[in-house]
């Protein structure tokens, strides 16, 4: 607490990224980074960009992303946002589209920057409690709101609620915008980017950081009706008008046109997720079944908090979340093979 602080900056209660710790080299299955490098097309593209046009401000609305994006989902150009990394994208749609005194819901157990963004915006929120096997208790959206937001798939839990459903919550809310956040899609489930052209309330924002390996790069998206795309540019227009620079314009238009790679990364991630999985089973693991780059598993015998700590000491890192109902499951990223085989046998020792 400094006395220099504002109001506001004294009363935040700041998001807390999973670690990164530099004392030793570890296996990180914490932050679902993607185990596989960027398509070779992307660095190339940047380090042909590092060049003296660094000295000029980038394209402030990203035409060339926004049309390569448009291309790719088959959509307008005016249906794309682009910002850095979809966690701006969120915060910026929270600011767009919510108002204060007027409850939007999410649920219990979600992505924990939500209620941070609620509390920075004063935005009021109502938990919806997720089912007891963590599935989306859909009909509990029905009701009155000021806006509807959940990650699809779930993040910590990695489980997918099918487009039907959607459909049913955009067809409750037709008032308010209905946010979809598809960090994760890409590993299994239907996107809901199909619907867009049919609810005008409906925001699909999505990120290069998981399928597409660019963590390190920043840069998420949008796309949705010209009028929701238009409420975020007055956003970001009052805030920051170059909030992508021209390094991670270029790198991100090259990934999205590298399909082929971004195939095959994403399908030897699920392959593996599917063997770890099984293995995972054998080993009398409970597990929520998962359309994501990680997995939410517990073990009926050892406690999730024992088996992080002794994962930490042989250098593997996953994310241990000490909250109600979630505190005795492991989220882990899925790592390339070699990774996933030296996890397995870590946990395999763990719970003897
Ligand atoms: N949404 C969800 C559900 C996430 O798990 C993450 C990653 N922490 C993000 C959004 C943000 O990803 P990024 O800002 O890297 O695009």
């Amino acid at each position: 607490m400094s006395k220099y602080w504002s109001k506001l900056a004294a009363s935040l209660e700041p998001y807390v990224p999973g670690e990164q710790p530099k004392d030793r080299k570890y296996i990180k299955l914490n932050t679902n980074e993607n185990p596989y490098p960027p398509s070779a097309k992307v660095t190339e593209a940047i380090k042909a960009a590092a060049n003296d046009t660094l000295k000029l401000y980038p394209d402030p609305n990203g035409d060339e992303l926004k049309k390569t994006l448009a291309n790719y989902y088959g959509l307008k150009k005016e249906q794309v946002f682009v910002g850095n990394g979809s966690d701006e994208v969120l915060a910026f749609s929270f600011m767009a589209f919510f108002d204060p005194n007027n409850p939007i819901l999410f649920p219990d157990i979600t992505y924990s920057f939500y209620p941070v963004y609620a509390k920075v915006f004063k935005i009021d929120y109502e938990l919806v409690p997720l089912n007891e096997d963590f599935t989306l208790p859909v009909d509990k959206f029905f009701k009155d709101n000021g806006g509807v937001i959940f990650p699809n798939p779930n993040a910590p839990t990695s489980s997918f609620v099918a487009l039907e459903y959607i459909e049913k919550i955009l067809n409750h809310n037709k008032e308010k915008v209905v946010i979809i956040d598809e960090a994760y899609i890409d590993f299994g489930g239907e996107s809901a980017v199909s619907l867009i052209d049919k609810y005008p309330n409906l925001l699909v924002i999505q990120t290069l950081s998981k399928s597409r390996s660019l963590a390190g790069l920043r840069v998420g998206f949008a796309l949705g009706h010209e009028d929701l795309i238009k409420g975020l540019d007055r956003i970001k227009n009052s805030i920051n008008s170059y909030t992508l620079d021209r390094l991670a314009l270029i790198g991100a238009v090259e990934a999205i046109k590298d399909d082929e790679y971004f195939q095959d990364t994403r399908e030897r991630i699920i392959g593996t997720r599917e063997k770890v999985l099984s293995e995972l089973n054998k080993l009398g693991f409970k597990i929520i079944p998962s359309k994501t780059n990680f997995i939410f598993i517990s073990h009926p015998s050892v406690k999730a908090e024992d088996i992080f700590i002794r994962l930490k000491e042989e250098a593997i890192l996953v994310r241990y979340f000490k909250q109600p109902r979630i505190d005795n499951f492991l989220r882990v990223s899925i790592g390339n093979d070699e990774e996933m085989a030296v996890f397995i046998k870590a946990v395999s020792r763990i719970i003897i």
